[in-house]
């Protein structure tokens, strides 16, 4: 049995549920949001499944720096100065789709702090 839940994101790997694909490379999948919160909201997943940050380990470290320095050439490709990338950890942290992923929010004004 897999240890990872299927998720809506496993299926979009799949390409069993269309995205709006946006960057791909051997490590990691960013698509656009189906809900967007801002006039540029991508979703940046490692193509491994681990459900969420508080899952990763060490043996992860090339990995999780690999999906950051991602979200940051691909924040720079949609000509976003200033933008905010949010990782969502666990139910209470507002997560809803149990495969790790930051969130890019850009192209309006942010406030502080998050609601
Ligand atoms: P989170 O609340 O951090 O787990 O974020 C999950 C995000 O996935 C939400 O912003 C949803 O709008 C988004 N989402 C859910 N289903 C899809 C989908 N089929 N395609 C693109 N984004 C999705």
């Amino acid at each position: 049995m897999s240890a990872v839940a299927e998720t809506v994101f496993s299926k979009i790997l799949r390409r069993e549920i269309p995205a709006h694909i946006v960057y791909e490379d051997e490590l990691v999948l960013a698509f656009r949001d189906i809900n967007p919160q801002a006039p540029v909201h991508i979703l940046v997943i490692p193509k491994q499944p681990i459900p969420q940050l508080s899952a990763a380990t060490e043996a992860d470290q090339a990995l999780l720096g690999h999906w950051l320095l991602t979200a940051r050439r691909i924040a720079a490709e949609q000509g976003l100065e200033g933008y905010r990338i949010v990782i969502n950890n666990g139910a209470e942290g507002g997560q809803t789709v149990f495969h790790l992923h930051l969130h890019i929010l850009g192209g309006r004004a942010m406030g502080w702090p998050p609601g």
